[in-house]
């Protein structure tokens, strides 16, 4: 589809992680033409950060062989919560500092591009939903599964905020009130349960109590390098103890799932986040499996769980779509 004269179609997407940041210059959803990727540093301060995001930033428009001035806008993924339409970051809980952060007026300030903030699960449900799925489905349920747990909700071809913009916020349902302890102050939240931050746990208590698993061969007895990708060779190596736990993770996944599609009743619920990422083939059977077993007879006909494709990329891909939808 042709752009109305002197708009530009390029628009970038900016995922901001608690680790790092990524952009991307998209030409159309599924067309990335540069992207770009430093490291946040939060302890530099709150102002660094932002220097950092407007680099990163023009460093992926410099890949892509343009200059700021042929962009459109700049949508970004915060982890947090946000305020969408003053583009404020009320809070970030793994960004030091971060609290009523004017994420939008800053950056405009920097770049002289108009920028949108949103929360970056909502973002990356918006990059599924458009790119993955081509914004085929009515509703949508988006799942992350990675340090924490967070969601997306689509519902009527749009993403759902909610009364005060905060819906989604799924990784806190409780699924077990007598559950572990959550950070967020509650006890037995969807993702004190299955998030990877619940599985390290888990599996670390388990050695502890005398479990054997190949983890400590791999990786030495206090395990400070396991990552996602552990569990799965793991488990290919017949590991039955890590098994064991990524499936208690998986069947909690699947009790989610079951409890959403009870509520919202979507069409499509996507699985991803870097848990999904590295272990889907492991823990899909079992996520639909239990979905089936815990859903209301009847509420699951047709309904399709499937795993996400598109990984890290949900974030920029998201904020990208984001971007384009504003700065029309
Ligand atoms: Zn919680």
């Amino acid at each position: 589809m042709a752009e109305p004269s002197g708009k530009s179609e390029y628009v970038v997407g900016v995922d901001l992680g608690g680790t790092k940041i990524l952009a991307g210059v998209f030409k159309n959803p599924q067309e990335c033409i540069g992207t770009s990727k430093v490291s946040t540093k939060s302890q530099r301060g709150v102002e660094a950060v932002v220097e950092r995001i407007a680099r990163c930033v023009q460093d992926a428009v410099d890949e892509a062989d343009l200059s700021l001035k042929q962009v459109a806008g700049v949508g970004i993924g915060a982890p947090g919560a946000v305020d969408f339409a003053a583009g404020t970051v009320i809070f970030a809980p793994n960004l030091e500092g971060w609290k009523d952060v004017a994420l939008k007026k800053d950056l405009e300030k920097h770049l002289g591009v108009p920028v949108f903030v949103e929360n970056d699960c909502n973002i990356a449900a918006l990059g599924v939903h458009v790119a993955e799925l081509k914004g085929k489905p009515k509703s949508m349920v988006g799942i992350f599964v990675g340090t924490g747990i967070g969601g997306g909700l689509i519902i009527n071809g749009d993403l759902y905020g909610g009364f005060n913009h905060t819906a989604g916020e799924i990784g806190h349902m409780v699924l077990d009130v007598n559950g572990p302890k959550c950070g967020c102050g509650n006890k037995g939240c969807f993702e004190a349960l299955a998030s990877r931050t619940a599985i390290f746990q888990q599996i670390k208590a388990g050695i502890k109590d005398g479990e054997k698993t190949i983890l400590t061969e791999m990786l030495g007895d206090n395990l400070n390098d396991l990552r996602s990708g552990d569990l799965r060779k793991a488990i290919r190596r017949g590991d039955k103890f890590v098994d064991k736990v990524v499936e208690g993770a998986a069947e909690y996944i699947g009790i989610g799932v079951a409890n959403l599609v009870n509520i919202l009743g979507p069409e499509v619920v996507v699985v991803g986040g870097g848990v999904l990422e590295a272990l889907a083939d492991e823990m899909m059977g079992v996520i639909v499996e239990t979905a089936q077993d815990y859903a209301m007879p009847g509420t699951m006909k047709n309904v399709e769980i499937i795993a996400s494709k598109l990984g890290d990329n949900a974030g920029i891909t998201g904020a990208a779509v984001l971007a384009r939808k504003e700065s029309k």
